[in-house]
């Protein structure tokens, strides 16, 4: 069985950005996992899943050439973001305070997926349209199984295979895994009022709801996407309900905690809901072998982190590989514990930050509710601070 130097496992944002972007720095890479949906979508039909890209991840696909040839019409700037407590509090982040074009940039997922795919056969790289089984290091290479057809050997196995990661699972890494009991329902919404580029976020009783600016339909309309985490129970109950039912509801509780922000908000595509966790693999790496992004670690998306992290942990470890010294293999533990110094920091201030933020709006201990409101309205005040923020909202703290 010949042998590659690297093998990336999965194909979704994070493998196909490994992929390609090894690839690009002259490494011998091959890709396992299925092949996305490779249609175009309808002109006003969005994908369900639609991500905040930090201007470190946006500026990471530009690298890879991807970034240009997102359609222009397809890409929504966020220019400034509001953030509401449950007691009046309120900050406005905007991008012109800290000399930006944008904080991030709303871009759905199948998009993305599928330009990076595309990019991904264009330049050539091996991919294998199978699905990993299993892994374990013999001693003298990183073995890939797979549903199909003989095992691949290579020097390192990249996990990018998401928050169920097969490999992950044969690799025996411990998770510490806490459920926030909550899910994150997410669909499309139109809105009576144009969000001029606002992302707006609700802390309430009822949990926390998201509208993040989509572009508006040929025909004019205005349209956000929800992402709003929600007890566990009622998300369960919400999604078992016939349509209408999900409808009426979604706009009559949305006008309340929103306070009319957008005027009247209506449900135009389906709704879909998605468990939430904090999880931490016990390293990120193991014997020949490197995870990144959902195989590694999962975060509350209050903070819409979660691919930005990941992304973050592609280009350390795309780094490392491809920085390191002539006379050592991709899978040396030379350069897997560079990969996993480079990370450590950045992986814990996340975790810190959208735990302790979950945390803090969760709590109804009056003191608690009482320092978010008041923390809020001192962070309004308070330029310096504010540029801070920014900067941590586009993940460059
Ligand atoms: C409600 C919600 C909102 C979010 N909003 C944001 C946001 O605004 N911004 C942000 O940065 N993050 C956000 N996130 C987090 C984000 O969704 C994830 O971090 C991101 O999808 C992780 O990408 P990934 O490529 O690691 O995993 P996935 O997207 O899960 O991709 C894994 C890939 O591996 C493939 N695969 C799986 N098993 C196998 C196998 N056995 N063999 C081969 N291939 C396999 C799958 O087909 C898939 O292509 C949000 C999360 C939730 C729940």
């Amino acid at each position: 069985m010949k042998k590659t130097s690297i093998l990336v496992a999965g194909s979704g944002i994070a493998g196909l950005g490994t992929a390609l972007a090894l690839a690009r720095r002259g490494q011998q890479v091959a890709l396992v996992g299925p092949r996305p949906d490779m249609q175009p979508p309808d002109l006003d039909e969005y994908h369900p899943r639609v991500y905040a890209l930090s201007p470190e991840s946006q500026s990471f696909l530009a690298g890879l050439g991807v970034w240009d040839v997102l359609p222009a019409n397809r890409v929504t700037p966020v220019q400034a973001m509001e953030v509401h407590g449950d007691q009046q509090g309120k900050v406005t982040l905007e991008a012109w305070q800290a000399a930006r074009p944008a904080l991030a940039w709303i871009v759905e997922a199948g998009l993305l997926e599928r330009t990076l795919a595309q990019a991904a056969l264009m330049s050539g790289l091996t991919w294998h349209d199978r699905r990993c089984t299993g892994w374990h290091h013999d001693g003298q290479a990183s073995i890939l199984e797979l549903d199909q057809g003989p095992a691949l050997r290579a020097d390192l196995v990249v996990a990018a295979d998401g928050a169920r990661s097969a490999v992950r699972a044969a690799s025996g890494l411990a998770v510490d895994s806490h459920a926030y009991g909550e899910m994150g329902i997410v669909t499309h919404l139109e809105a009576e009022l144009p969000h001029q580029g606002v992302a707006c976020q609700w802390f309430s009783e009822e949990g926390i709801v998201a509208l993040l600016p989509l572009p508006d339909t040929r025909g004019g309309r205005h349209l956000v996407s929800l992402v709003w985490s929600m007890p566990q129970d009622q998300a369960r109950a919400l999604l078992g309900w016939p349509q209408a039912q999900q409808e009426t509801f979604l706009a009559e509780r949305l006008a309340v905690l929103t306070s009319g922000r957008l005027g009247h908000l209506r449900v135009r595509s389906g709704v879909h809901g998605f468990p939430l966790f904090l999880e931490q693999t016990s390293s990120m790496t193991g014997p020949g072998l490197a995870l990144v992004s959902d195989a590694g670690h999962r975060v509350h998306p209050l903070a819409g982190q979660g691919l930005n992290l990941g992304l973050g942990d592609v280009r350390a470890l795309v780094d490392a590989v491809a920085g390191r010294e002539p006379f050592r293999h991709a899978g040396d533990e030379r350069v897997l514990s560079r990969y996993r110094r480079a990370r450590a920091a950045p992986l814990r201030a996340m975790k810190l930050a959208t735990h302790g933020l979950h945390s803090l709006f969760s709590s109804e201990q009056v003191p608690l509710v009482w320092l978010r409101n008041q923390g809020m309205e001192l962070v309004e005040r308070l330029p310096f601070i504010k540029r801070a923020l920014i900067d941590n909202a586009a993940g460059q703290g």
